[in-house]
């Protein structure tokens, strides 16, 4: 049993070294250095969470109990650490936030002054090391003498970092080869990159395509593994409990077990879509839930299958995936989609998903295998409105009529690993919404001038803009022009907002563009 202390001496060490190359040693030296049973924890810790990521389990605590005088007893353990967790996140009841607060005391109690800060980064979810999931997995890899691309491929099947290192360290390349997708287990989903037109698309896919609906809805993850069916959203939350009607779908279809990929779109009882609010309503739902199916039903639309029959279609070419798909669902409950060759018939497609309703169209390569968590042109996004999705960096204190609140967020696009500033708004968010806003801010608050309070890059919100502009002002170099909220992304991580690579391509193509319908 390692104790704890040895984090805190490597965060200490990370803090001291800027060079990448240098932590990545010091990290990967930890992690040779750590006995196996303490793996897991360790690297949930050192990614700043509580628990490994696979594990539903959260603290549901804001921060820790104030230190009072020195520790005492004997050293604090990585597994006195998630035993306390555990029992912070298993307290249920109405004695519940009692029981947490007291556990935290215990634990608190226990830790030196320096193990006491490093908990409570821990459990405010950031270690402030400089340290990314993906220098994490590289020092993963070295630490197991692995390729780096070996690991990677089993984070993006497992979606767990500490599952990884186990596999690695354990059995090393063989192990991390040997990781298949696993209904129950939700792989990350492949994301789209932003296309400017259909021309665009068709080049990208050597002149054949798939044109498929963009719904504008919420990513699902259905899994069926013979007997239990579970439901992920983009972020691999589970949301089984919430969507009785999706799981009772699911019992419906054959060619168990499966996995299957796609949007569900909530229904006004004419059928019409309802606004993106609604169908989160449902998502958070988890008790009485039965009352809410009723009242707000879901249409769900099917476009891809990573397995079916049990086995994995990964790595088979999208056009192999659908055929699958089709067998599976006997054609019902899936997107509208058209293979097109030609200009003519992709402007069609393009103008029926405008005129039905929905946001624009998706086009796939039909020869693409699935990468899970991937973004590039594999999968292209056409929308007719111009919106990102930016993070939110920082925000203003409000004045007259938005005082009290924080009404003017800075929004930022992903730059590398960070995230640079294109620009600032103050539309498009109602009273109720700002005033959630703001709380949930102050919760990410890192630091505050008076005036600007930065925040942790979490919250993701959609932003309408009417041009993209050349910026002196921001090192980003761009700037969105007359930007608004058009909503916000809770169900995106700050990993999947817009890339300023992507922002910076359709900054050229609003000249290439211009005037055109498609
Ligand atoms: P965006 O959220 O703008 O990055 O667009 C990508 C998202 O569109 C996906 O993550 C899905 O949630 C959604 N979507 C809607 N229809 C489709 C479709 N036919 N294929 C893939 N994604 C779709």
């Amino acid at each position: 049993m390692a104790e704890f202390a040895r984090l805190v001496t490597l965060a200490r060490r990370l803090e001291a070294s800027p060079l990448r190359l240098e932590k990545l040693a010091l990290v990967a030296e930890f992690l040779r250095g750590l006995p196996p049973d303490d793996v897991p924890t360790a690297v949930a810790f050192l990614t700043g969470r509580a628990f490994p990521a696979s594990d539903p389990r959260a603290l549901g605590v804001r921060g820790l109990p104030a230190a009072e005088g020195v520790a005492g007893g004997p050293p604090l353990t990585f597994a006195a650490v998630a035993e306390a967790f555990a029992a912070v996140a298993e307290a249920r009841g109405s004695g519940a936030r009692r029981a947490r607060e007291a556990e935290l005391r215990r634990l608190v109690a226990r830790a030196s002054l320096d193990e006491y800060q490093i908990l409570g980064r821990i459990v405010g979810g950031e270690m402030r090391t400089g340290v990314s999931d993906g220098l994490v997995l590289e020092a993963i890899a070295q630490a197991a003498g692995v390729p780096a691309a070996a690991a990677r491929r089993a984070a993006l099947l497992l979606g767990d970092l500490s599952a990884v290192a186990v596999l690695a360290l354990r059995g090393g390349a063989e192990a991390l080869a040997a990781t298949a997708a696993r209904p129950g287990v939700p792989l990350r989903p492949m994301l789209a990159e932003i296309t400017g037109g259909v021309e665009e698309a068709l080049a990208a896919h050597g002149g054949r395509t798939a044109l498929e609906y963009k719904y504008d809805g919420a990513r699902i993850q259905l899994h069926h593994d013979g007997d239990r069916v579970s439901l992920w959203t983009r972020r691999l939350s589970e949301v089984t409990r919430s969507l009785p009607d999706v799981v009772a779908l699911a019992r419906e279809l054959s060619g168990v077990p499966f996995i299957l990929d796609g949007e569900v779109v909530a229904l006004d009882p004419a059928g019409r879509p309802l606004p993106f609010q609604e169908l989160m309503r449902r998502f958070r739902r988890t008790h009485e839930v039965e009352a809410l199916v009723g009242e707000i039903p879901l249409a769900v639309h099917f476009f891809d299958c990573l397995m079916a029959g049990g086995r994995s279609l990964i790595e088979e070419p999208y056009e192999r995936r659908w055929e699958a798909l089709a067998a599976l669902t006997g054609g019902r409950h899936l997107a509208e989609r058209l293979v097109v060759t030609d200009m003519d018939a992709a402007r069609a497609f393009y103008a029926r998903a405008l005129a039905a309703g929905h946001e624009g169209v998706m086009a796939k390569d039909l020869r693409s295998p699935y990468e899970p968590g991937g973004r590039g042109k594999r999968w292209l996004k056409l929308k007719a409105a111009a919106t990102v999705d930016c993070v939110i960096v920082a925000a203003d204190r409000g004045s007259g009529r938005r005082r009290g609140w924080l009404s003017n967020y800075h929004l930022a696009v992903r730059d590398g690993e960070g995230f640079a500033e294109v620009g600032k708004t103050f539309k498009g968010l109602t009273d109720a919404q700002f005033a959630a806003m703001t709380s949930r801010l102050w919760a990410l608050a890192t630091a505050d001038d008076g005036y600007t309070v930065r925040v942790r890059p979490e919250v993701v919100v959609e932003v309408a803009y009417n041009e993209i502009q050349k910026s002196p002002t921001y090192p980003s170099g761009v700037a969105l022009r007359f930007a608004r909220i058009t909503r916000i992304r809770d169900d995106k991580g700050p990993g999947q907002a817009t890339a300023l690579t992507e922002l910076a391509a359709l900054y050229e193509r609003q000249f290439a563009t211009k005037g055109r319908a498609v």
